[in-house]
């Protein structure tokens, strides 16, 4: 209560325009907050399953550019919580196993000066070491085809070190056409880690079938060993 008052507050000196529709409020608007409620979804890459927690479209879409392109980090706590509820499914699934985050290019590292994937993680409290590095610049891969952001990809992301006998969750934030999590898998192997899940804070409908798994809420509240 104390934090909403502060927050009005913080609007009345200083006016912020929602991120999911602009209109002139806090941060985020009850409505487009309330798209930000995780929806489970499960999705595969290949034979790996995949957990994603909203829908890549609308107020969704707008917080999530705002949050990535234009530095609003204001909306970072109230995107990791999405994220949580999609990773406690996962790691409820796959206790053992650690969590690995897709990193930033270095491009992008120096445009917003932050790794947007673990920051949500280190907001949402869970443990984001960093496991993989990228190898090469990749450019963005918006612009490309679909099948040719798989080939762009292919060799962009390395382990950084042995990670034989480990069992990995593969942590990114938006699920499209899977060749990013295809990397990832491709890394880990090389490196003799085994990849058997993968979590995304929202995926692509309209280039995506999805199964809805539901107990988005239950599972949010389920606390993960890895926090
Ligand atoms: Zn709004």
């Amino acid at each position: 209560m104390l934090l909403d008052a502060l927050r009005d507050f913080a609007a009345l000196v200083m006016p912020v325009a929602c991120a999911g529709c602009g209109a002139e409020d806090r941060a985020l608007c009850t409505k487009c907050r309330q798209a930000l409620v995780p929806q489970l979804t499960h999705h595969s890459v290949d034979s790996l399953p995949v957990v994603s927690a909203l829908r890549y479209e609308g107020s969704v879409r707008r917080v999530v550019l705002a949050f990535k392109d234009h530095g609003r980090t204001d909306v970072a706590a109230a995107l990791a919580s999405p994220l949580a509820a999609a990773l406690d499914r996962a790691i409820h699934e796959h206790p053992a196993a650690q969590l690995v985050a897709i990193p930033t290019s270095r491009a992008a590292y120096r445009r917003r000066g932050y790794d947007p994937v673990r920051r949500l993680l280190i907001r949402g409290g869970f443990a984001a070491p960093r496991v993989l590095t990228r190898t090469r610049s990749t450019g963005s891969q918006k612009s490309l085809a679909l099948a040719d952001r798989a080939e762009n990809l292919v060799g962009a992301l390395a382990a950084r070190r042995d990670l034989a006998g480990r069992t990995f969750i593969v942590v990114d934030d938006i699920l499209t056409s899977g060749a990013t999590i295809r990397e990832a898998i491709r890394a880990i192997s090389a490196a003799r880690g085994e990849v058997v899940c993968a979590a995304v804070l929202a995926f692509t409908p309209r280039l995506l079938p999805m199964r809805d798994i539901g107990g988005g809420e239950d599972y949010g509240k389920a606390k993960g060993a890895q926090r």
